[in-house]
């Protein structure tokens, strides 16, 4: 796959079902994070740009899309499901180019994208209302109503997955949608914007601006005609969004960072640990929200672990994308800097094993050697700061009491596992867990469509994924109706 053989015009937005270039004219180039080459030019979006997709996106409502029963929305979002597997080997040779990631990856997210629009085409009919028991003489019942206009600002680690799981379920309520996409990765976002036109979403219902955060992002979270904005990204522009969203009183959800422990326990099964201890720290190359960067082992068993992981640790391969090895890339050089320098934080801990870079590896590209760290204090930075990348701790531990103290103890709290034969400290440890998922001796780093998924703390609030995002964007209205 070439750029050039890309099917529409990476330099536009999508607005009102037109592929349009930006007001200003202006662009902004696309990076090769495998080789540091330019890609493509894509719109630089501004506050313009964003006004006319948002009047779009109500002008829809007011349309077509706002009269679609539940059941005929769900079969044009099968139908846009349908297309994205149809297309999704493309879709993931455009996503390896665009954020780095190796195509098993980038094919995993893609099948990710339809499944979410299968299950929320599915779910678009099922989502109802209650009646209440009230008064004598009353009926009651609530309604489940779209809010309107939805913004949806997404990053660039799985622009597919999260655009699945937000715009996804956002449509099949019947709101219509703004999307920006992150700037360093959108181009699958504008695949999809093609696919669903293809697919019968009417126009104006998904409307695309790339462009930079304090730019096209920022007039968008601003924006008076929005109704409920969806982020996804760092705490740091979270905060942001929630004071502008204040503004407006409008509704947020935030789906932020994490610093996810498993913790293995002396009666663990380590055979059937041991992938899912690095897997889910080495996936996408460690640029994942759920990331499970911080393994806590108990002293009995921690030698063992130590080794097993550093001797899989060192057999890990880091290359181009289209390689397909266990990690390609990190997105951009600011990430390379910013996960270097965690490094440099770690120079005097121990280092249990790293991975290799590949001899031949472009000297352009942004490639870090996944690194484990040992017996790691609790209060490092390593072990308390998000690092968003291929770097993980072990942190012994003697007890349960201790074990759930220093898994608790950071500002994050998104994702969680217990290894353990232990039925009794499994219950115990799912409830005292501060984490938006707890699994019991498995680990899902963004798995599962079907599961709510969201954040305890700095991680976020507002859940996504499964039937809960539907309630997250439909708001309630009670009816009362006396009839004596
Ligand atoms: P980021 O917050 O800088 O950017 C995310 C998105 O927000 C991009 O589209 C960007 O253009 C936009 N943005 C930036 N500044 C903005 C502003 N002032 N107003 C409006 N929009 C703005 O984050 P990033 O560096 O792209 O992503 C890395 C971070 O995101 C990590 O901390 C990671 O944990 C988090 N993340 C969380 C999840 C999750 O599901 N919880 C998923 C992916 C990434």
């Amino acid at each position: 796959m070439q750029i050039s053989e890309l099917w529409f015009d990476p330099s536009k937005c999508l607005i009102a079902g037109q592929w349009v270039a930006p007001a200003k004219g202006e662009l902004l180039e696309l990076l090769n994070p495998s080789d540091g080459t330019v890609l493509c030019e894509i719109a630089r979006g501004g506050p313009e740009d964003i006004d006319l997709a948002v009047a779009s996106a109500h002008a829809s409502r007011e349309s077509e899309w706002g009269r679609l029963t539940a059941v005929e929305r769900g079969r044009i979002l099968s139908r846009l499901g349908d297309l994205v597997l149809e297309h999704s080997e493309t879709l993931a040779q455009i996503e390896a180019l665009d954020v780095g990631k190796p195509l098993t990856q980038a094919l995993a997210d893609a099948r990710a994208l339809a499944r979410y629009m299968e299950f929320y085409g599915g779910a678009a009919d099922k989502v109802h209302g209650e009646t209440i028991p009230y008064l004598d003489g009353y009926t009651v019942y609530t309604l489940r109503e779209p809010f309107g206009v939805t913004a949806h600002i997404v990053p660039w680690n799985y622009p597919m997955q999260i655009i699945g799981r937000s715009v996804g379920a956002a449509l099949a309520m019947g709101n219509a949608t703004v999307l920006k996409p992150a700037e360093e990765a959108c181009l699958t976002a504008l695949a999809f914007a093609d696919l669903a036109l293809q697919a019968g979403v009417p126009d104006g219902v998904l409307n695309v601006v790339p462009g930079l955060g304090a730019e096209a992002g920022a007039a968008l979270a601003e924006h008076p005609g929005v109704q409920h904005i969806s982020f996804t990204g760092s705490v740091a522009t979270g905060s942001l969004i929630q004071a502008a969203a204040a503004k407006n009183v409008v509704p947020v959800t935030l789906e932020l960072g994490g610093k996810s422990p498993q913790l293995v326990f002396d009666d663990a099964d380590i055979d059937a640990a041991l992938p899912f201890l690095i897997n889910a720290g080495i996936q996408n190359a460690g640029q994942t929200c759920s990331a499970s960067s911080r393994i806590l082992v108990q002293r009995g068993i921690y030698n063992e672990v130590s080794a097993r992981m550093a001797e899989r640790y060192q057999k890990l391969r880091v290359a181009p994308a289209r390689q397909n090895l266990d990690l390609g890339p990190l997105i951009s050089a600011r990430q390379k800097g910013i996960v270097s320098g965690f490094l440099e934080k770690g120079r005097n801990l121990d280092i249990a094993a790293t991975g290799q870079i590949i001899d031949d590896a472009p000297s352009g590209g942004n490639y870090i050697a996944p690194t484990l760290f040992s017996d790691v204090p609790h209060s490092h930075p390593l072990a308390q700061d998000e690092i968003f990348g291929p770097v993980q701790v072990l942190i012994p531990f003697e007890s349960e009491e201790q074990a759930l103290a220093i898994a608790n103890g950071t500002d994050y709290g998104l994702v969680a596992s217990v290894w353990s034969r232990d039925g009794a400290r499994q219950m115990r440890l799912a409830k005292a867990l501060r984490s938006g998922q707890v699994f019991l001796n498995n680990y899902g780093a963004g798995g599962g469509v079907e599961l709510p998924f969201g954040g305890y703390g700095k991680s976020g609030h507002g859940r996504e994924k499964g039937f809960e995002a539907l309630y997250g964007f439909s708001q309630l209205k009670t009816v009362a109706a006396r009839h004596g």
